[in-house]
């Protein structure tokens, strides 16, 4: 069975999600039977923020997403949420709709969606304004949080590509948080609630991506929204959409975004109708302390293991190779030496092989770089171009480096540089790292 809007979600597979890619999907919504789209205010720049209701039952459900503009993963996955119960596809939920009052507010921050950035158009993290509250936006939030009183509360971003499950080597795919209400960190009901809630969701998602799930740091944050809101009462639950391998749109914690939260609602309607026991609840709230801590830039885009670097003081060394920013394409030397714990979303081992800084090649006349052409420079140590950037035409399918300083030590790597060299083995140039992407040549 299909919703109707079913046929748009294929649409959100793109690395960023902007206001007008979902009007279409609140439309759809609008038509269907049980759900009602409310226009609850504008942003500071003037753009809609609406809430999606589905249901009329006496569990209450609020989520919010992209309340960092430029965290979008969970936007989609809220859709498919919707897709999945108007559809009937979770047959434990057939009864949905008479027992869950589900409101979701998608992209509560629509300027920083438009601008990519994580605060608001007034430059405010609204994350850290919930004390304050001085934003448009947050104040829609804490307006439904105080009318609607949720049991439960979903708060949903995304968080660094480089957090990794405690040391297990794998991505923090999907983090989750009980947020305290207070330094002490106490556990009240709802609290408890919300670490047995995730108990099982980390159950139910880690069928899917085994080890790729960690407990995010649970500090006290008192301008953070999860920590007031929990304060209020609600079972609050902050789920962060991270990386998986060879996912650059984060389609992997999208759909586990969704696995988790029908989990939840399972527990819920177990819960509402007396058969959950409270043993089985405590052991839920123990498997949530079972989670491996959410370990923060321990990943990196890229670790080449074990290089050896020529020269006076010929030695060994791992690199790690990292983005500048999640939505830059500008790849740089983040760390050089013995990495210890750090893990790469990509890992090559180059312990029989050698590093060369590559070479420029100056470029005088109109110059056609196909892949071919590529490949051959490159094997023929050529690292990087100079000359007139007009004389250049990249038509391959890679990165090129023109007119940049090479290291300054053939024997070393600079920090902070951008991410190209070339790797030997003897003589021969059989791998190369442009832009942080691994390229290995077949011999
Ligand atoms: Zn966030």
């Amino acid at each position: 069975m299909t919703s109707s809007i079913t046929a748009l979600l294929p649409n959100l597979n793109t690395s960023h999600i902007r206001h007008k890619d979902i009007q279409a999907l609140f439309e759809g919504l609008s038509q269907s039977t049980g759900v009602e789209v409310i226009h609850e205010g504008n942003s500071f720049e003037g753009r809609s923020i609406k809430r999606i209701t589905y249901g009329f039952g006496p569990i209450k459900i609020l989520a919010w997403t992209q309340m960092h503009g430029d965290e979008a993963t969970a936007t989609a996955a809220v859709f498919d949420l919707l897709d999945a119960l108007l559809s009937n596809r979770d047959s434990r939920l057939s009864d949905a709709q008479s027992l869950f009052t589900l409101n979701i507010v998608p992209m509560l921050n629509p300027d920083g969606a438009e601008y990519c950035t994580r605060h608001n158009a007034q430059g405010i993290d609204m994350n850290r304004d919930a004390m304050a509250k001085q934003t448009p936006e947050g104040n829609i939030l804490m307006r439904l949080v105080d009318e609607l009183k949720p049991h439960v509360a979903f708060n949903l971003h995304d968080q660094s590509s480089y957090y990794q499950c405690g040391t297990n080597g794998t991505p923090s795919t999907i983090a989750f948080l009980a947020p305290a209400f207070d330094v002490e960190k106490s556990v009240n009901e709802s609290r408890h609630l919300a670490m047995a809630l995730i108990g099982a969701m980390q159950k139910a998602v880690n069928k899917h991506i085994p080890d790729c799930i960690a407990r995010y740091d649970d500090t006290f944050s008192p301008r953070s929204f999860g920590d007031r809101i929990s304060e209020k009462g609600a079972a609050t639950i902050l789920i962060e959409s991270g990386a998986a391998r060879n996912d650059p749109n984060r389609q992997i914690a999208r759909k586990m975004n969704v696995v988790a939260m029908l989990e939840a609602m399972f527990i819920l309607k177990e819960q509402h109708k007396h058969q959950l026991d409270i043993s089985t609840l405590n052991s839920l709230t123990q498997s949530y302390w079972d989670i491996p801590q959410n370990c923060s830039e321990t990943l990196s885009s890229l670790v080449v293991r074990n290089l050896t670097f020529a020269g006076e003081h010929s030695y060994q060394a791992s690199i790690s190779i990292k983005q500048t920013a999640r939505y830059s394409n500008a790849f740089f030397i983040d760390a050089v030496g013995d990495l210890g714990v750090q893990a790469g979303l990509c890992e090559f081992d180059a312990s029989k092989l050698q590093y060369d800084c590559g070479a420029v090649c100056a470029i005088n006349a109109p110059t056609v770089i196909t892949n071919e052409s590529y490949f051959h420079y490159l094997k023929q140590g050529v690292i990087a171009f100079e000359g007139e950037l007009e004389n250049l035409d990249n038509q391959s399918d890679y990165p090129v480096l023109v007119n940049q300083p090479l290291p300054t030590n053939p024997h070393a790597l600079t920090l902070q540089q951008a991410a190209y060299f070339l790797m030997r083995k003897g003589n021969k140039v059989v791998a190369a790292v442009l832009n942080g992407l691994l390229i290995e040549f077949n011999e």
